[in-house]
């Protein structure tokens, strides 16, 4: 079949070395797919789901049980008092963007510990000026970058402190920067810290790709608000459409009302039948983002072992489903994605190119044949062509399609090692 599928015997015996060497982490990446998916049916049978819940609500969406119950199982999983789960929030930008505004009022503060968010949020801020930013309302922004060994500065976060801050916003994951990811523990170390200075602090998390990779969220360390898109991790692949704000009572209740309107909130929205599938794809969630994580790391193994520089390496705790290989060249770049892009399912047979992004300052190279558009659970890449060419890619439905992704990507980028140009 891989002879079929063009996959030359050269790569496919080297991939089969280093597939050997990975049993072990198989085994613990598993071992949190299993609690997370017992975590999921528990919230399931909490909710008593029922057969009943999943007939189609429409107009103002009044009883929607089934928004309510997909609403309360979230809340069980993410372990918050509260979840505004809708799909009228249309992708995770859009969470984040319901999120602050509804958190943050005119002459507030907004302070990221952990260095510049991820790009589409620059104009949300006003980092970089845009029509209905936060900054336009006179909500202000100050980031303390992180130290030289891509840790919290915690010097300059407390320098960064002041009567203003309200708000604090911790990007899990690495989005498109070379830093990494912030596991759970270091996540809650970070909050404590903040803390200690000011306790009365909002914290919010980008939960973006992080869902499910280890066996608690960030609301167990002290978070007050996670943030997330239903088509990366908790969607499973088969949510269509969507984003999560599960958190605080009043905090969630904020957002809805920000998200509707005030005096609405969240009794309105009619889920149209989508709730199922939504439900569905959080009962996939878990054994999903076990096949990207496999698929992450099989990947960085491989390239690492042709010398280029990967974040994360191979054997370093997994934060999030992103991988990112610094591939040193456009061309290289380009020829990733192609890779990718032939292993799709869909449209296997374009060739992605760079291009304009809203919400993107430089041009982007996307891979994508998905079932859903844009839906980086299924296996995706992209980065943005710039310096240093790195290439960010994640997901994966399943780990056979994973592998077959990455030996593809390696057929075109090809074995000869990252100095050779
Ligand atoms: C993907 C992502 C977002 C934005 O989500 P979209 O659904 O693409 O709008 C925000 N933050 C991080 C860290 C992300 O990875």
């Amino acid at each position: 079949m891989y002879d079929e599928l063009g996959i030359s015997r050269e790569v496919l015996e080297f991939a089969t070395s280093v597939e050997r060497e990975l049993a072990g982490r198989w085994q613990a990446i598993d071992a949190v797919a299993e609690y997370n998916q017992l975590k999921v049916l528990r919230a399931m049978h909490n909710a008593r789901l029922a057969d009943t819940d999943f007939d189609v609500s429409t107009g103002y969406g009044y009883n929607d049980m089934g928004r309510g119950k997909l609403e309360s199982i979230y809340a069980r999983v993410f372990d918050t008092e509260a979840a505004l789960v809708r799909p009228n929030l249309i992708s995770g930008t859009h969470a984040l963007c319901v999120a602050l505004f509804s958190l943050l009022r005119p002459g507030d503060e907004l302070l990221s510990p952990v260095g510049a968010p991820y790009d589409t949020l620059e104009e949300v801020i006003g980092i970089r000026p845009a029509e209905g930013s936060l900054r336009e309302y006179g909500i202000t922004y100050r980031q303390a970058e992180l130290g030289p060994d891509g840790h919290f500065d915690y010097d300059a976060i407390r320098a960064a402190v002041n009567a203003r801050t309200k708000v604090v916003t911790i990007q899990r994951s690495k989005g498109y920067s070379t830093r990494k990811s912030f596991t759970v523990a270091e996540i809650g170390e970070l909050i404590a810290f903040l803390k200690s200075i000011k306790p009365d602090l909002i914290f919010m998390v980008d939960n973006c790709y992080g869902e499910f990779v280890e066996k608690t969220e960030p609301t167990a360390v002290g978070a007050d608000l996670v943030v997330g898109s239903l088509i990366k991790n908790p969607g499973g692949g088969l949510a269509p459409i969507g984003g999560y704000i599960a958190g605080r009572e009043d905090l969630v209740d904020g957002a809805a009302k920000r998200l509707s309107a005030p005096g609405l909130g969240r009794e309105v929205g009619a889920s149209l039948g989508i709730a199922k599938t939504m439900m569905q794809g959080l009962f996939l969630a878990p054994t999903v983002v076990a096949s990207a994580l496999k698929t992450a790391i099989f990947a960085a193994r491989l390239y690492e072992r042709l010398g280029y520089t990967v974040v994360p390496s191979a054997d370093a705790p997994r934060a999030d489903i992103i991988q990112s290989i610094v591939l040193g060249s456009e061309k290289k770049l380009l020829d990733f994605c192609a890779g990718i892009q032939k292993a799709a399912p869909v449209d296997s047979f374009v060739t992605p190119v760079g291009g304009a992004m809203p919400g993107y300052d430089s041009d982007v190279v996307m891979a994508a044949g998905t079932f859903i558009q844009g839906a980086s659970i299924e296996l995706s890449a992209d980065g943005p062509i710039r310096p240093p060419y790195a290439v960010y890619f994640q997901g994966g439905l399943t780990w056979p399609h994973g592998k077959y992704g990455i030996l593809s990507s390696l057929e075109q980028v090809g074995l000869s090692g990252a100095d050779n140009e």
